[in-house]
């Protein structure tokens, strides 16, 4: 899970998610000296899939991104609707599994509608 941070604190994090994906292409490829080009490409993108989701809990997590800057309107009947705080939820994204901290905002009225900031992919879990 990541915090809010500057942005030289999320490039220096991105440099350590980077390497890291680096590191382990090293070591599996020492482990696989004879692996096929699609055996390397079919490691590298498991890899790349779980750095992106790294890097995208970076971006939207460390930017404190959570939050909408107005409040969003409910669909049912456009009262604008109430921050109801931060709701941590697992994103499984195209790019990548992410921790995000998002705002959740309800319908003042009662309404089923809920809305969640960023908006995502209804498969996502409460975590
Ligand atoms: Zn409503």
């Amino acid at each position: 899970m990541t915090g809010k941070m500057t942005r030289a604190e999320r490039k220096a994090a991105f440099a350590i998610v980077a390497e890291q994906l680096f590191d382990e292409m090293e070591i599996w490829y020492d482990n696989n000296p004879d692996a096929t080009f699609e055996a390397l490409e079919d490691r590298a993108r498991h890899s790349r899939r779980a750095m992106m989701g790294k890097a995208l809990e970076i971006w939207i997590n460390g930017r404190g991104t959570g939050k909408q800057s107005t409040r969003p309107r409910c669909p049912d009947c456009d009262q604008k609707m109430e921050d109801k705080g931060r709701v941590q939820k697992t994103v499984y994204g195209v790019e990548g599994d992410t921790q995000l901290q998002r705002t959740y905002y309800r319908c003042p009225n009662k309404c089923e509608a809920g809305a969640f900031f960023p908006s995502g992919p209804a498969l996502a879990i409460e975590s």
